[in-house]
């Protein structure tokens, strides 16, 4: 079997402080944990992280991982790895989903825990060239957003203990006493803003709030074929949750500039191709640009102002598809508004000629009588 190093799983080096594979397994554990996470193979990856964090956690472990990596275990289970299954990940978990996550919701506490708090989803709109949008291409962008505060793991503060005005309950009860008698009346404690826990010393980096602005800068990889005004989300991209809420998303919205010769229409590309009218009554072969190079098109002997050429599968890929859309080519047929004296002659010969269709056969009859 080929298990994958416990430090790739957490995703921190050899040397990481216990308080960073902490951090990282909670990020894991709120990523894939079964009950709430829609990865298709969350639990696979919850047991994987929770097996190399109950490791990597412990010291005397760790060191026997590190000197003989997965075989320090394989003979105590089977070779089935390092067995977890008595390790208390309750203070990991606590807090972590936010209420009514089962199990895990600690002692002395009230029933719903108000302080996770989810991220917000974040929007950023994106420059493209025309080029960019249908080929697709990796863009760097830089954006502020609220990231967890990393000195008090997102809690505000440090010595967190019960509210000793409310003792823990969030609420205060008081007496108002009225010509009508005793009224007790409930409010929200206003020293831990119905938190029922205050800290011994509010975090300096945060200033109590959890979050810190942090400047990130991401590469994204923009998918072929996506269009002015399409979204593209990056799941988790967006502000942090904190104290166990769940991250943002970043949502990019694309801005495309338009092409000087090619016109979009979904993923059709059209092309308004002028020819010239003795072109248009000849018939001609033409060179044709296409987003992918050129190609010939066989213009027919009679064509008409308007004509419509498909070339088939010229157009833009579909977003994650091999599937393109097709090009169409529409005539423009260009009468010329100077002429030297060798060309008028000639029109002028020509017009001695019978040009004339069916189509001008009606009105030539209202005219008759
Ligand atoms: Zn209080
Ligand atoms: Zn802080």
């Amino acid at each position: 079997m080929n298990k994958r190093d416990y430090y790739e799983v957490l995703g921190v080096s050899k040397g990481a402080s216990q308080d960073e594979i902490k951090r990282a397994f909670r990020k894991l554990a709120k990523k894939y944990h079964p009950d709430v996470s829609k990865e298709p193979d969350a639990e696979v990856k919850f047991k994987e992280a929770q097996e190399a964090y109950a490791v990597l956690s412990d010291e005397t472990k760790r060191a026997q991982y590190d000197q003989y990596g997965h075989a320090a275990f394989d003979s105590m289970n089977g070779g089935a790895g390092f067995d977890f299954s008595g390790f208390d990940f309750s203070d990991i978990f606590d807090g972590l989903f936010g209420s009514g996550f089962g199990g895990f919701s600690g002692f002395g506490r009230r029933g719903s825990r108000s302080d996770a708090k989810d991220g917000n989803d974040r929007l950023m709109r994106i420059n493209l060239s025309f080029d960019e949008a249908v080929f697709g291409t990796k863009k760097k962008i830089k954006i502020d957003v609220n990231d967890e505060c990393e000195k008090c793991n997102g809690k505000g503060g440090f010595g967190s203990h019960s509210c000793k005005t409310c003792h823990g309950k969030g609420v205060v009860t008081r007496e108002q006493r009225t010509i009508l008698g005793a009224f007790m009346s409930q409010t929200t404690c206003p020293d831990c803003h119905g938190k029922g826990t205050s800290f011994d010393k509010i975090c300096t980096s945060c200033h109590g709030d959890g979050t810190v602005r942090k400047n990130k800068e991401l590469e994204v990889k923009v998918p072929a074929g996506v269009d002015n005004g399409s979204r593209l989300r990056l799941a988790g991209k967006g502000d942090s949750g904190i104290n166990g809420g769940a991250d943002g998303d970043l949502y990019l919205e694309f801005m495309v500039k338009d092409h000087p010769l090619f016109i979009r229409d979904d993923y059709d590309i059209y092309l308004e191709l002028p020819i010239t009218v003795t072109d248009a009554v000849l018939g001609c072969k033409k060179e044709i640009p296409t987003l992918y190079g050129n190609v010939k098109l066989n213009i027919p002997a009679g064509s008409q102002n308007g004509d419509k050429h498909r070339i088939k599968d010229r157009g833009v890929s579909h977003i994650n598809s091999s599937t393109k859309g097709d090009m169409y080519v529409v005539l423009n047929i260009v009468i010329p508004t100077k002429i030297d004296k060798k060309q008028k002659k000639m029109f002028e010969e020509l017009a001695t000629t019978n040009l004339k269709t069916n189509d001008f056969k009606l009105i030539d009859s209202y005219l008759e009588n």
